[in-house]
């Protein structure tokens, strides 16, 4: 059962539920034309100590207790960084492993 799929939550069975596009955070203090921005799932260092957002999020919340379901969308340049703990794990490695 999950919220985006059937209007329902999992933990109390409200049946209201928001829906949130885009998830935003505060833009730069002083920066007036970007008083908002998108909440990035990554931020990826481009160049040398220069950074930028990979990655947006939707939510769906329940009215009644709060419990939030998360998307991710916009990750087809996420690239693994171990350094700063992004990492795909592939489910499918494991059964096709020896030892299975
Ligand atoms: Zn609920």
């Amino acid at each position: 059962m999950s919220l985006k799929k059937d209007l329902r939550c999992p933990h109390c069975e409200g049946r209201e539920v928001w829906h949130i596009a885009e998830m935003h955070e505060r833009g730069e203090a002083g920066v007036l034309e970007r008083p908002i921005q998108p909440l990035n799932v990554v931020l990826q260092e481009r160049f040398f100590k220069l950074y930028s957002g990979t990655g947006t999020f939707e939510t769906y919340i329940c009215k009644g207790c709060g419990f939030t379901e998360w998307y991710a969308h916009g990750l087809d340049e996420l690239h693994a960084d171990e350094k700063h703990g992004v990492r795909l794990l592939d489910g499918r490695a494991a059964e096709d492993g020896p030892y299975r």
